[in-house]
């Protein structure tokens, strides 16, 4: 249930009427209430202390459709959701300054706003590269500024978030760190733009549910991804959950945004796949790209050349104007 309070009303009153009648949960956001509990009639008690007292049948109240209208965020000046839909290309891995700055370069000249590279990887291996940890979030940075470019980065765990937060313009979390509760409420504090992955084993509600930590810490700028769920499917590296994506769409109202890159996993079907995510009303691509896919460090068969890159934008540019929508 969520309701506003009315003026008479004390945050008091309102909790001590919530633990009477079997309130479990309550939390304050400013003047509105967020209550859920046992009772299956928990709304007919709060007519009297709330106003716009709404009942939702799910865990999934302040992400939901039936909650508000679809969000657009900010990061920084640029608009994230409805008719703006960032297509967000960079490396799996920073590896150099060189790598960085051609990147940019690229993105720039093809009048996109962000830049993706991680510097802290959750590596499947220990035996892999691991990322160049904190040098390498100094160096996004001042590349992306030279640029004028926003930066998606992902945080691993607790240790490096700080780094993120102060480095990246998005945190991006992880499938695999999609659950790490003290990881979601730091990031969520910051107050940062936040880009939530779906974990590869989870389904939407509870996509949802972990959406729902992020926005009751007060932090609303929050994106989902959709990346892929693992299936008994082997030709592709996940499967691309489309209909949960479009599930998203129509019952969340964040913005949903499609990675066709760790979905895929071959290079030679990330843009078709990140295609028909827009075509679907993705409200944005994070698309993995490198100048030399094949040198990568990590996930070098599922990178995007230069070339490939310039024909997803072209093409995105003509899908998104179908629904009046502009590529960012
Ligand atoms: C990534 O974006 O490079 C990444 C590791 O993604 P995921 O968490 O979806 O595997
Ligand atoms: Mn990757």
């Amino acid at each position: 249930l969520i309701g506003t309070l009315h003026d008479e009303t004390s945050d008091a009153q309102a909790h001590k009427l919530a633990l009477e009648i079997g309130g479990q949960f309550i939390k304050f956001l400013g003047r509105r209430v967020i209550v859920s509990g046992s009772s299956s009639h928990l709304a007919g008690h709060f007519e009297e202390e709330f106003s716009d007292v709404l009942e939702l049948p799910s865990d999934a109240q302040l992400s939901s459709s039936d909650f508000m209208d679809k969000r657009q965020i900010k990061v920084g000046e640029i608009h994230v959701g409805l008719e703006t839909v960032p297509l967000i290309l960079g490396p799996c891995s920073i590896e150099s300054e060189g790598q960085i700055r051609q990147v940019a370069e690229f993105v720039k000249h093809q009048d996109l706003n962000f830049i993706r590279g991680s510097a802290f990887k959750p590596r499947t291996t220990p035996y892999g590269f691991q990322g160049l940890g904190v040098e390498g979030m100094q160096l996004i940075r001042k590349v992306a500024d030279d640029y004028g470019l926003k930066v998606v980065s992902e945080t691993r765990d607790t240790r490096d978030v700080d780094s993120i937060i102060e480095y990246a313009d998005v945190i991006q979390i992880g499938t695999k760190a999609m659950y790490d509760y003290a990881l979601l409420d730091r990031a969520a504090k910051s107050m940062k733009p936040i880009l939530l992955k779906r974990g590869f084993g989870t389904t939407i509600q509870e996509f949802l549910q972990i959406a729902e930590f992020v926005l009751l810490a007060g932090n609303s700028n929050l994106i989902l991804c959709e990346r892929g769920i693992r299936t008994f499917e082997s030709k592709s590296r996940f499967t691309l959950d489309l209909a949960g994506a479009i599930y998203v769409l129509h019952h969340a109202n964040l913005p949903l945004f499609v990675d066709p890159s760790h979905a895929m996993g071959h290079r030679w079907g990330v843009s078709q796949l990140g295609l028909g995510a827009l075509a679907a009303g993705a409200d944005g691509l994070l698309v993995e790209m490198h100048p030399d896919p094949e040198s990568a460090r990590t996930d070098a068969a599922q990178q995007i050349d230069f070339s490939m890159a310039s024909e997803l934008v072209r093409k995105s540019r003509l899908i998104a104007e179908i629904d009046g929508r502009k590529i960012v």
